[in-house]
């Protein structure tokens, strides 16, 4: 178990910088999720903390130690791929063991060790079994269990559940979050499921394009989005976002079409007059006259739920709503939307504007492009 610190990191391939310096604190025992879509650098970070590639610029210590300069095997990293990769000619237990055989571990020390990993992935009846033999999960689990054997002290995933039907990754995702509670080990993992992310992690690194958009607990970015990418991103869906223009006097918003959407002022000091980005919740909606008027568009079935989708101020939003409802498309709509929900956001950086009881710093204080009040 050992933590992990990033300072400046940057990659660079060729002339192309695909991460602009990252700076992240993973505290020994701590389970972190990067998280961002495709293309948006991950892997890469993953990668250069296991000694895979190459840091074009910065450090990356574990356990107070800086690595850079270290071998991939000097590391104390086990990493867990998409591809798990198994010696298809080898049974469960040479896998899982095989570490230890080129470590010259004696055949009973390794049998003992095979045995109490086996156990704990719940995979003692198949240790006699080829890969060939067993289900997608069960591979899945001999993969973890050929990085658990070596008892690193970072456990790396990069996108380890990808290949699994949706059934499957659900269960993984809790055998994981299982095996680190039991473990404790150290684990960075790679994801672009907001889902895999919001129910695995301690704490969540939101990536867009090879930078750090937010780090904190699921809690956190789900609740206070740093910017309307995290908002966007979080959630299922993620936050509604409606362009508006703030009245700070009144702690209303005027959307695109006049209709006005009332925030609690209180609670957004640093909002002036100007145009912003509204966001709240499809959870918190109620489909009750009096709200925001719209049409309806269709409604996606959750079985207990349904999302409703509709247009507000020539906009798509979303509500959450328990039971059925029986609307037809271009049915009037009206979201009841509670004040002390909505959050608002800078039009041009898309940066959260802060609200009450938040530290602003005094370099970020008027930077909203809006004319404070
Ligand atoms: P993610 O894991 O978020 O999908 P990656 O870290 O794999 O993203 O890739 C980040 C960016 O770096 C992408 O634009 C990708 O095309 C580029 N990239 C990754 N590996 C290489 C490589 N070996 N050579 C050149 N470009 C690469």
């Amino acid at each position: 178990m050992a933590e992990i610190a990033l300072r400046g990191v940057r990659k660079s391939y060729g002339k192309t910088e695909v991460v602009h310096g990252v700076d992240l604190d993973i505290a020994a025992g701590e389970l972190v999720v990067i998280l961002g879509p495709s293309g948006c650098g991950k892997s890469t970070l993953l990668r250069m903390v296991a000694g895979l590639e190459t840091i074009t610029e910065g450090d990356i210590s574990i356990g107070g130690a800086v690595v850079n300069r270290l071998e991939p095997r000097q590391r104390g990293c086990a990493m867990v791929f998409q591809n798990y990769a198994l010696y298809p000619h080898m049974t469960v237990a040479d896998n899982i063991g095989y570490a230890l055989k080129i470590a010259g571990v004696s055949r009973a020390d390794r049998r003992e060790r095979v045995g109490k990993v086996a156990g704990s992935l719940g995979l003692t009846e198949f240790l006699e079994r080829k890969p060939g033999q067993l289900s997608g999960g069960q591979r899945q689990r001999v993969a973890m269990g050929r990085a658990m054997i070596r008892e690193p002290r970072v456990f790396l995933y990069d996108e380890p559940l990808s290949n699994l039907d949706a059934r499957l990754r659900v269960a993984m995702r809790v055998e994981i979050r299982k095996l680190h509670q039991r473990l404790g080990t150290t684990t960075l993992f790679v994801t672009h499921d907001q889902v895999e992310a919001m129910t695995l992690a301690d704490r969540i690194v939101v990536m867009n394009k090879g930078v750090v958009e937010q780090v904190g607990t699921p809690q956190d970015v789900y609740n206070r989005p740093e910017s309307t990418y995290v908002a966007g991103f979080i959630g299922a869906p993620g936050l509604n976002l409606l362009n508006g223009v703030a009245d700070s006097d009144q702690g209303v918003v005027t959307l695109r079409d006049g209709q006005r959407l009332s925030y609690d002022r209180v609670r957004w000091p640093e909002v002036g007059h100007g145009p912003v980005i509204a966001g709240f919740r499809a959870e918190g909606v109620r489909l009750e006259p009096g709200g925001l008027s719209g049409r309806f568009d269709f409604a996606e079935e959750l079985g207990a739920a349904q999302l409703i989708h509709a247009t507000i101020g020539g906009e798509t939003a979303i509500a959450h709503v328990a039971g059925a409802t029986r609307l037809a498309a271009g049915d009037p709509i009206s979201f009841i939307v509670d004040p002390a929900q909505v959050q608002l956001f800078d039009v041009s950086t898309g940066r959260r504007i802060s609200g009450e009881n938040e530290s602003v710093p005094a370099d970020r204080k008027g930077v909203h492009g809006l004319v404070l009040v």
